[in-house]
């Protein structure tokens, strides 16, 4: 191994990580996202917004957006879903770390799913961006209510349900600032995102953010979305290439399995964890009708490469459940 690749997750590697190339990763996200609603693969009528040029994404990266997209919302509707009574299904709040230009807020609200409180943080560079196109478009900004104000300067949007702010998320005294702001209510059962955000930061980083949301919210869900496996060589070329484009994965040699991804919540106060490959999840967790009929949207023949490709990515969770209503969350066998 290389010098510089034996410092993955430390001094070489960290100085060679650069916040615009980070950010750029967002608009890479909503890219494919938007190829996958293009080809029918999912439902997204918000995202065409933040994507200047349509692009059309190999059928493989199609399906790898989709399986991410999907396991996210099936995990994200149970959780809306936990609880009895239906005050329960809306006194829910979502917390997005990172959360680029996504739009499930929006789309949740279309569908009658919305909870409470939605709030996303994000660098001010994004938030920025996001808010002037909420600004911009009627069909979203129609969405936040009479009340809503964006300042496109700051990056921030606020509205009754939903809240947009500019944090590092590194920044612990930011994130407890920001959760005030936002009028976020600790005691409420709350679904925290993390997608393909946590494994750019340092381990140090990552641990402190971790650990801080166990302490705020006793209810709650951690949902991780990232890369696993560096050292086989899909997992070395994954690295390269991230790195090349200055994000390398700051994370991923801290936690590089499954088991590392579940110690990283029970180690910071998670009471529970679980964490799946996404190849696993494909066949097992999402619905085989939806599976049979995104796969009849484009041939396919990358076999070989798409079981490579979804055994370097996973979802992970942490658990606190002090009010027991999330005993039926999560994958099932
Ligand atoms: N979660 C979104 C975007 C992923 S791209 C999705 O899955 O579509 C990663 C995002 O994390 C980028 O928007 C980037 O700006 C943000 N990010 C990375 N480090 C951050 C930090 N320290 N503080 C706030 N946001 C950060």
């Amino acid at each position: 191994m290389e010098p510089a690749e034996a410092e993955a997750g430390g001094g070489i590697a960290a100085a060679r990580s650069s916040p615009a190339a980070v950010q750029a990763t967002n608009d890479d996200a909503a890219a494919s996202k938007l190829s996958c609603v293009t080809k029918g693969y999912m439902k997204d009528d918000y995202v065409h917004h933040f994507v200047r040029r349509t692009t059309k994404r190999a059928p493989i990266i199609n399906r790898g957006y989709y399986a991410r997209w999907s396991v996210l919302r099936k995990l994200m509707l149970q959780f809306l879903n936990a609880g009895s009574g239906s005050d329960d299904q809306k006194r829910k709040q979502i917390l997005s770390l990172g959360a680029g230009f996504d739009t499930t807020f929006f789309q949740l609200q279309d569908e009658g799913l919305a909870p409470y409180l939605y709030v996303e943080l994000d660098f001010q560079e994004v938030t920025s961006k996001k808010a002037a196109i909420i600004n911009h478009y009627n069909d979203m900004k129609e969405k936040l209510g009479p009340d809503a104000s964006i300042s496109i300067e700051k990056g921030e949007v606020t509205s009754t349900n939903y809240k947009l702010f500019s944090a590092d998320i590194r920044d612990i005294p930011k994130l407890d600032a920001v959760i005030r702001m936002a009028e976020m209510d600790p005691s409420l059962p709350t679904f925290i995102i993390a997608e393909c955000v946590l494994i750019y930061l340092d381990p140090t980083s990552t641990d402190a953010i971790v650990s801080w949301a166990s302490e705020k919210f006793s209810s709650a869900i951690f949902f991780l979305y990232e890369q696993i496996h560096p050292d086989d060589a899909f997992g070395e070329q994954m690295i390269r290439n991230l790195e090349s484009r200055g994000c390398p994965l700051l994370g991923i040699n801290a936690t590089p399995t499954l088991s590392h991804k579940e110690k990283l919540f029970l180690d910071h106060g998670w009471k529970r964890a679980v964490a799946r490959d996404m190849l696993k999840i494909y066949n097992d967790f999402i619905d085989a009708g939806e599976r049979r009929r995104i796969e009849r949207l484009e041939l396919f023949d990358e076999f070989e490469e798409w079981h490579m490709m979804q055994e370097h990515y996973c979802v992970a969770y942490g658990i606190n459940d002090a009010e027991g209503i999330f005993d039926d969350f999560g994958f099932k066998e």
